[in-house]
């Protein structure tokens, strides 16, 4: 590989070597060109972890260690930034989405969004902001040993949401039409129920539950149908969170949901304090973050292997770029 660029730290900021990327649906979907949130051209990478290098003026960080990203930059101002809100800040600014990313050498940050993590190797720290997310959809969930989460779509975000589900104590299940999937997800981690979406998802949820349905529904599917479908199938009292974010209208029966009093939850992006407990979730073993990582490969090589990875029969569940 050829001597890459070193960037200075400005005022603030850091300057760190960047070690493993994490790739996940939005580089998919950006590489695509269909991602809403995207222009063009653009440097791909959100979920990075690295060595600190360099320190730009008034940052007080220690030289060498290990670190992962907060990728998203709020203003601090606004109104959801004012309600200690930054996750769906009016103005973020998302490293490697909105901005230039971390699929490169060397990358500045602002010292605000590193996190030194030690005792964790580089591949687990790229995809804490993954696993953030669904921790984050977990915590708007108010989720506890009480309730039956169904969580619908076991890519990436969904197989989070399922382990931080299961660490609120709560019974979890989890559906998708994908049952290479599913396998992967009972194989994997401690769920209680699978359900094949191409199978009648109500009666079987009416059998797994007495007739009670789940009292937490977190979408991860990314598929309007799929979303719509989850107001017919939480419990009274219910609570439905989507998660993932889709360029289409959703609509629902008002009756099903006014007769349920549904909670409608949307999630965004994560806080410090969600990803402070994914670190602290897998420093303890409750969340398995090794077990996610199906796939690597080097940065020489990503160009190459990126276009296969993107097709769905590559197997695919969270691949990971290292760097030496
Ligand atoms: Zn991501
Ligand atoms: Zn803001």
């Amino acid at each position: 590989m050829e001597s890459a660029v070193k960037p200075n730290p400005k005022e603030g900021e850091v300057l760190l070597k960047i070690r493993a990327i994490g790739i996940c649906g939005t580089d998919i979907h950006a590489f695509g060109g269909n991602q809403p949130f995207f222009s063009y051209p653009r440097v791909l990478g959100h979920e990075l972890a690295g060595e600190i290098i360099e320190l730009g003026e008034n940052v007080d960080l220690p030289i060498g260690k290990s670190a992962f990203v907060i990728p998203y930059l709020e203003c601090g101002v606004c109104v959801a930034c004012r309600n200690s809100k930054p996750n769906c800040c009016t103005n973020i600014e998302v490293i490697g989405v909105h901005r230039d990313g971390g699929m490169c050498e060397y990358l500045c940050v602002p010292a605000s969004h590193i996190v030194i993590t030690e005792g964790l190797p580089f591949d687990q720290l790229a995809i804490v902001e993954c696993l953030a997310i669904g921790a984050h959809a977990v915590r708007r969930s108010r989720a506890s040993s009480s309730d039956t989460v169904m969580v619908l779509g076991a890519g990436p975000i969904g197989l989070g949401v399922a382990q931080f589900a299961k660490v609120t104590g709560a019974k979890v299940f989890v559906a998708d039409v994908n049952e290479e999937r599913l396998d992967f997800c009972q194989k994997e981690f401690n769920i209680d129920e699978i359900i094949d979406c191409k199978t009648d998802v109500k009666s079987k949820l009416e059998e797994l539950t007495n007739g009670e349905f789940p009292t937490i529904i977190i979408d991860a599917t990314g598929n309007p149908k799929a979303m719509e479908s989850t107001f017919g199938w939480l419990a009274h009292g219910g609570t439905l969170v989507f998660v993932s974010v889709v360029k289409a209208d959703i609509s629902f029966s008002d009756p099903e949901f006014h007769k349920r009093e549904t909670t409608l939850l949307g999630s965004r992006n994560a806080t410090k304090e969600d990803f402070e407990h994914v670190v602290s979730c897998i420093q303890n073993g409750k969340v398995k973050s090794a077990n996610m990582v199906t796939h690597r490969t080097t940065f020489d090589q990503f160009t190459t292997i990126f276009p296969e990875w993107v097709k769905p029969e590559s197997g695919v569940v969270k691949a990971v770029i290292e760097l030496t």
